[in-house]
């Protein structure tokens, strides 16, 4: 996908970024203006709001809320920076680690890159099939193996699918959304996406492959290969069952080009903040951190949440309760209904459908360090790397090489799959998922003998085990439009009933792109919004926010 790009209003050309396209609001000019977020009245400067998780989300959100001159009180039940966890390889050197969730970040993610740069991470392509990160890339489908380095060089069936995919977007105006993100033009990019909405929302991935005219004219097996090999980040069948909807905002806002990886880990961003002194404090003495307002740790993990007196209780695991005017939960929805005791009374019937009809897709990687980033090494014969990034219809799915330098160990992530795949991984030990990937590898590397590199302990998860997640991500069914414009409305609160303001939402699966960080983001930012107007806080006439264009540009509404 090409990224030329028209000039926008004031005559400069932007990227494409994750610019709506349901809300096509600037949420990375808003936290870059000058004039900042907005500002709290006098008496409620000082004010704690209970912040249910570290992830992303949670940590964004009380970052900015810290900014504010609010006192964020943050409550993690498990590890903090959530579903952005780097798990250090045992004795292994600092910064080899296993990204267990989000792993490559596409640059049109402008928010979520605010704070990686705010913290001087660096960051680095993402090795992702015929990307000029990965050496070589490897196709192995029904027991034939191609080698590439590039998309052309590859059979031309590959070509022709790539070449269909692009058709069959073409026929939803794919290059005009584009143009209109990039040159920031709300009115087109409304009039544009909101036609498809009420279309896509009832129809899956797999009915637009199968009756676009592009994909119409070839076999099957094309239509097979797209969904096993995929193009860009890799396989895409298990995201067949999906409502279009969700696929047509992953690429038209390019979440799936040009990704990169935070060189030592992800993780860092959600601690990075945590630590970070913001230069721009409001009531704070400079030099004030996350940290500093929290004793150095986040509180334990929260038990109950319910109405109290001009406010809310919040009780965590050990039985402590603390009295909060301002609740926001990050934790993924199902855990409000199994692991914390909530009181109903505190979101409509409506909203609470909305969220326990959320749906998870499940992911499982398993990952093991190697001596050395061995896959460079040529085969004698053949003069090809003897390794690449793979991809295949077997057991692995996706195969990654993580090449931290000749002095340091590699990282393969063996395996990386979602919903079926992952299923089949679930019940297995570390070791056992391991014996399954090589035996699987063995098969399309016969000469290759990867154990023998292996050196520390292997890492695996599984995230729909883990009891504080239940899922790896929202992946959004047909009819779920309805669902998710609850959920990611639920911010502006003007007009709900009294008892039900003052609780709100943010994280990947209220967002409009769920399994991409930057929805975590945007909507942590949606929920400062809506907290400091809870307090009677107003943002600058130079800098609105979200709630103060959301009646304008906010996501189409559909019949009930
Ligand atoms: C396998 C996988 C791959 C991904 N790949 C990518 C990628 O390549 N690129 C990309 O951009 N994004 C990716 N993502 C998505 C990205 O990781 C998420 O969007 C983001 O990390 C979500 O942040 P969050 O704050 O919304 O949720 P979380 O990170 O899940 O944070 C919620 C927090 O709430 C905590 N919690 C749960 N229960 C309680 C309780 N009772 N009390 C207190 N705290 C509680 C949890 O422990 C957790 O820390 C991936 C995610 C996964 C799982």
């Amino acid at each position: 996908m090409a990224n030329e790009s028209p000039s926008a209003a004031d005559g400069t050309s932007r990227p494409v970024t994750i610019f709506g396209p349901d809300f096509p609001f600037p949420f990375d000019d808003w936290i870059t203006h000058p004039a900042g977020l907005g500002s709290i009245p006098e008496e409620h400067l000082g004010a704690e709001v209970a912040i249910v998780g570290a992830g992303i989300s949670g940590v964004i959100a009380a970052y900015e809320l810290m900014k504010l001159g609010l006192k964020p009180v943050v409550y993690e039940a498990s590890q903090m920076g959530g579903r952005l966890r780097s798990q250090q390889f045992e004795a292994a050197p600092t910064g080899v680690v296993a990204e267990l969730g989000g792993m490559r970040f596409p640059v049109s993610s402008t928010t979520f890159y605010h704070y990686v740069d705010l913290l001087g991470l660096e960051t680095a392509p993402f090795p992702n099939p015929l990307t000029p990160a990965s050496p070589s890339t490897v196709i192995d489908i029904e027991g034939v193996t191609h080698y590439a380095e590039r998309l052309d060089t590859l059979p031309e069936l590959f070509n022709e699918v790539a070449r269909a995919w692009a058709d069959a977007l073409e026929s939803v105006e794919f290059t005009r959304i584009q143009d209109a993100i990039r040159a920031r033009d709300v009115t087109t990019l409304k009039s544009l996406w909101d036609r498809l909405v009420p279309i896509w929302d009832d129809r899956t991935f797999y009915d637009f492959v199968a009756t676009s005219d592009a994909f119409s004219k070839l076999s099957f097996h094309h239509r097979e290969v797209f969904g096993q090999v995929g193009f860009g980040t890799g396989g895409w069948d298990s995201d067949f069952p999906n409502s279009m909807l969700e696929i047509f905002r992953v690429v038209m806002t390019n979440c799936d080009e040009d990704q990169r990886l935070v060189v030592g880990g992800v993780e860092q961003v959600p601690r990075g903040l945590w630590d970070h002194a913001p230069s721009n404090l409001i009531h704070w003495p400079a030099g004030t951190t996350l940290a500093a307002l929290h004793s150095g740790a986040t509180r334990p993990g929260v038990a109950r949440i319910a109405h109290a007196d001009n406010g809310f209780a919040i009780t965590d695991v050990w039985g402590v309760v603390r009295h909060f005017p301002a609740v926001l939960t990050t934790c993924q929805s199902w855990v409000l209904t199994t692991q914390i005791e909530c009181d109903e009374s505190l979101f409509s019937h409506k909203l609470w459908t909305a969220l326990d009809r959320t749906r998870y897709m499940q992911s499982s990687k398993t990952f093991v360090m190697v001596d050395r980033p061995f896959w460079k090494d040529k085969d004698p014969n053949t003069g090809r790397d003897v390794l690449s990034m793979t991809l295949t219809d077997r057991l692995t799915r996706g195969t990654y090489l993580f090449d931290n330098g000749d002095d340091k160990p590699g990282v393969i992530c063996l395996t990386y799959s979602w919903m079926s795949d992952a299923m089949k991984m679930l019940p297995h030990t570390v070791e056992h998922r391991v014996r399954l990937a090589l035996s699987a590898l063995k098969k399309i590397y016969p000469d290759v003998d990867i154990a023998s590199h292996i050196i520390g302990d292997p890492i695996t998860v599984s995230w729909e085990a883990d009891e504080h997640s239940l899922g790896a991500f929202k992946g959004a069914l047909p009819g779920h439009y309805r669902y998710n414009r609850r959920m990611y409305s639920h911010f502006m609160q003007d007009d709900l009933p009294a008892d039900e303001r003052g609780i709100f939402l943010a994280g990947d699966d209220v967002s409009w792109t769920p399994a991409w960080v930057e929805g975590a983001v945007q909507t942590a930012l949606n929920a400062v919004w809506g907290i400091a107007r809870h307090f009677g806080g107003s943002t600058h006439p130079d800098n609105p926010g979200p709630g103060d264009v959301y009646a304008e540009i906010g996501p189409i509404e559909l019949p009930d």
